[in-house]
């Protein structure tokens, strides 16, 4: 049974960009293998908690359809999914790998730790703990001490010189020496475990198969290779994914492009198409294919297939992706989804009206808004001057009064005919008009505009041109 899991920490403002890719790539796996996608949030690091994340990111995840089996809001067999419910839980690994001896309780002070890394990094050497509480307390002596209520942390206490290895499905098999491992601290002083000891109690106990992660954790993996041996579990599949990198190849960051999953998501970008892009990082669709859907992504999609190199994560492609998109659905669906997005400030009326000009013309959803925000309101100014071009308003004013049927070939037909007649060219005549109609120099087709406008408004506004003008 393939069991995935995402484990993000509720420590920021939401969901990043680069967890939301490696959920993506999680959840395409499961699916895939008609197993389970697990949501745990990892919130053991009390100091860096932010209130509200947890919610934000489970309400990304949906926004982007990315549903979940398990999780905090959902439940499932192998709960509590919040890893601050389950310190009752860690405790019984604790203890045994204490009396084990593969940990160890620590009493060094801060004050201690900082010298010792001062005086290694001034020899040149890497800082790590000494052991110096393994050597110096006796197991019994070392439970003396807790038991007394001295502050302590726990240890793992690290082999010296051993190579620690692992298979990892898109890097195949990767090797460190444990010299360069510190003993790290598996319980802090808080007495809430740390990431690298919950991580792995609950990848095993919630029976996780693939631990598909971003290529940070790496350097994690051996600490956690050694807690599987010294707890007698198989390992599971590991799988680390690249991280996204900036068009300059530096790490995704907050400076080159935004970070938050769903800063795209209220900027217009549809679910499908971020996902559709985040699919293709790494990876190429056997038929180099760009744009497919998430069901197709589901078909084809194998994890071996990801490439280790840092994929470039670039909102230009990005945008156009989704124009793509947004021109490839359907009027009416297009039109519920514009609705949506401006929460009623466009009737779906206008909307349905309208999509078919601008269609072709946005790239998101909030694009609309710049090519179609003057069939609300009339111009207050005009981005080009029309005061040499009051006589033609004039005259385009006099004949537009005796059109008949409002229709924009009609409307079209008499700039025309006008521009003939005045021996000026038609491009002309119709960005006079454009500009006295809606302000702006670039607007979907302008006769289809006016018709949806309707004639009584739009030979208010032309008049309205000609008396800021002439005022
Ligand atoms: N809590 C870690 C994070 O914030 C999870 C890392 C992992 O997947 O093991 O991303």
């Amino acid at each position: 049974m393939v069991r995935t899991r995402i484990a993000p920490s509720p420590t920021g403002q939401d969901l990043h960009i680069g967890n939301l890719y490696t959920a993506l790539i999680n959840w395409v796996w499961a699916r895939k293998n008609k197993g389970q996608f697990i949501v745990r949030i990892e919130d053991t690091d009390r100091k860096r908690y932010v209130e509200g994340a947890e919610k934000r990111i489970l309400q990304t995840l949906k926004n982007y359809g990315l549903d979940y089996d398990e999780s905090v809001d959902k439940g499932g067999e192998y709960g509590p999914y919040r890893q601050s419910e389950r310190l009752d839980v860690y405790k019984k690994y604790i203890d045994k790998l204490i009396s084990q001896g593969k940990a160890y309780y620590c009493f060094c002070s801060p004050e201690r730790l900082t010298k010792l890394r001062e005086e290694q990094r001034k020899q040149g050497k890497m800082p790590r703990y000494d052991k110096y509480c393994l050597h110096h307390f006796s197991k019994e002596e070392a439970r003396r001490k807790v038991e007394r209520g001295e502050s302590y942390v726990v240890r793992l206490n690290v082999p010296e010189n051993k190579e620690i290895s692992f298979n990892d499905m898109i890097r195949g098999r990767i090797t460190i020496n444990t010299n360069a491992i510190d003993d790290q601290v598996l319980v802090k002083s808080d007495g809430y475990p740390t990431y690298q000891l919950a991580v792995v109690i609950d990848d095993h106990l919630m029976k996780i198969s693939h631990v598909i992660r971003a290529e940070e954790w790496i350097s994690s993996t051996p600490k956690q290779v050694l807690l599987y041996e010294a707890l007698g579990w198989k390992l599971p599949t590991y799988a680390h994914v690249p991280i996204l990198r900036n068009p300059d190849k530096s790490k995704l960051s907050k400076r080159k492009n935004p970070v938050w999953a769903s800063w795209y998501l209220s900027e217009g970008y549809l679910p499908e198409a971020v996902l559709n892009y985040l699919a293709l990082m790494g990876w190429a669709h056997p038929e180099e294919k760009e744009i497919f859907s998430l069901t197709e992504f589901i078909d084809v999609f194998n994890l071996k297939d990801i490439k280790p190199v840092g994929p470039v994560f670039d909102i230009v492609k990005l945008t156009w992706m989704n124009g793509e998109y947004i021109r490839r659905m359907k009027d009416e669906v297009l039109s519920k989804k514009l609705f949506d997005f401006f929460k009623g400030k466009y009737s779906l009326n206008l909307i349905r009206q309208s999509v078919p000009l601008v269609k072709t013309r946005i790239k998101t959803l909030k694009e609309y808004d710049k090519f179609c925000s003057f069939f609300l309101k009339a111009p207050q100014s005009y981005e080009k001057d029309l005061s040499h071009s009051l006589d033609i308003l004039r005259k385009v004013k006099a004949k537009l009064e005796l059109v008949g049927t409002w229709k924009a070939d009609k409307i079209t037909n008499e700039v025309v005919s006008i521009a003939r007649e005045e021996k000026i060219g038609v491009g002309k005549v119709f960005m006079t008009l454009r500009v006295s109609i809606t302000g702006k120099k670039i607007t979907p087709p302008i006769s289809e505009s006016m018709e949806i406008l309707g004639k009584d408004e739009s030979l208010r506004r032309i008049d309205d041109a000609l008396k800021f003008y002439q005022a």
